[in-house]
């Protein structure tokens, strides 16, 4: 089986499988303990706190360790519907994930404006322009790159001109991180992460809140996390996510995504040529080097794609996982002007670092064999 689904979740790599078992060996305590066996563990978070708040740029107490990304993502929208005005708006993109779009909905409802999205899936900057000079919302929620597109969203430009406004900035980063530098995040008034899309165990992820302002807990309990965060922390799992992120970092650094770019963009060329019909979504837009979204040749059903090309050996999606099952068009796709039955088309192929050219080339076969089989049947 070839996986081509790594922003649904990537496999956990060595190194944090073998973090995870180091400290889990070595290290029994609970963080909050007094006598030594727990400084130790609260030694071991304080060093993840510090790796990541540098990676990030940011100060250590600014991170709260959390179950995962869906869970920080809710504490957000949590406290700031305890924080803001009942008159207040809050501003958040048209193709967020929806445990963002979904709580946001929750706690503001009416109260929600959606930013749109240009048919290349980025944000209508001209839109946001105009309207953070008309109006000051609450909260502006855009993420940093799109699971379902990978199109980058211009979050440094939305950063400048909130904090020129004074509205406090969110970004989801979790399909950005581990895949491009996240230095400069940590300027973003929030953001989230999760280690299961870079290699790091599920269950696992983090949010970034400036550490000088209160927040509302979403869990309720102990004081953990400066009491923004209840419940003993898995400082096992939290070194593993950071040992995940380590190999990640030093692999950006030494600049391997843009090969990885390079074999993503020959296989986009590629299969345009052998598909007549089908469209790449966001194709001149800047992207994660990891992602195709594309809209098959007309009549072909993405449901269909997806279990022909599995039974082929290779793992491809409809779209995020939280909507797969569903026959229904993707929010995003439709945020992009892509009418629902050209949506039924749309067919996601996501990479890792461990993907090689080959792979790819791989792919492109069974993708042609499978569009033959197809037409024939
Ligand atoms: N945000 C984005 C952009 C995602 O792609 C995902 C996962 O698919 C999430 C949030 C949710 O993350 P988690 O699975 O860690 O809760």
């Amino acid at each position: 089986m070839i996986y081509f689904d790594y922003n649904a979740t990537a496999p956990v790599m060595r190194e944090a499988r073998e973090a995870w078992l180091n400290v889990t060996e070595k290290i029994g305590g609970n963080p909050s303990s007094m006598h030594q066996a727990g400084t130790r563990a609260s030694i071991a978070l304080a060093d993840s706190r510090e790796k990541l708040a540098s990676y990030l740029g940011c100060n250590p107490l600014d991170i709260v360790w959390t179950s995962g990304a869906t869970e920080a993502n809710n504490t957000v929208m949590h406290h700031f519907a305890k924080k803001l005005a009942p008159t207040d708006h809050v501003f958040v993109s048209a193709i967020e994930h929806p445990c963002v779009d979904d709580s946001s909905k929750h706690y503001f409802g009416k109260r929600v404006k959606s930013i749109p999205i240009t048919r290349d899936g980025v944000i209508d900057m001209d839109w946001l322009t105009a309207e953070l000079a008309d109006k000051r919302p609450g909260l502006v929620a855009v993420m940093a790159a799109n699971n379902e597109t990978g199109v980058i969203q211009p979050w440094q430009e939305i950063l400048a001109m909130c904090q020129a406004y004074e509205v406090p900035f969110f970004t989801d980063a979790v399909q950005f991180i581990g895949k491009m530098p996240c230095k400069g995040l940590g300027e973003c008034d929030y953001v989230s992460g999760a280690a299961h899309k870079f290699g790091g165990p599920r269950g696992v992820g983090f949010l970034k809140i400036p550490h000088r302002s209160q927040i509302t807990p979403l869990l309720l309990g102990g004081k953990q996390e400066g009491g923004r965060r209840a419940g003993t922390e898995n400082v096992a799992i939290i070194a593993a996510m950071m040992a995940a992120l380590d190999v990640r970092e030093k692999q950006i650094f030494r600049s391997e995504h843009l090969l990885r770019k390079v074999w993503r963009d020959n296989f986009e060329a590629q299969f345009l040529r052998a598909m007549p019909g089908a469209t790449i979504l966001g194709h001149n837009q800047p992207r994660l080097w990891n992602t195709v979204s594309a809209l098959m040749p007309e009549g072909d059903r993405k449901s269909q794609w997806v279990i022909r090309l599995d039974k082929a050996g290779f793992a491809v999606s409809t779209g995020s996982a939280c909507t797969t099952g569903k026959e229904e068009p993707s929010h995003v796709l439709a945020a992009m002007g892509v009418k629902p039955h050209q949506a039924m088309r749309a067919v996601r192929f996501s990479a890792g670092w461990e993907t090689n050219e080959l792979d790819w080339e791989s792919l492109l076969k069974a993708i042609v064999k499978v569009h033959g089989e197809m037409q024939h049947k």
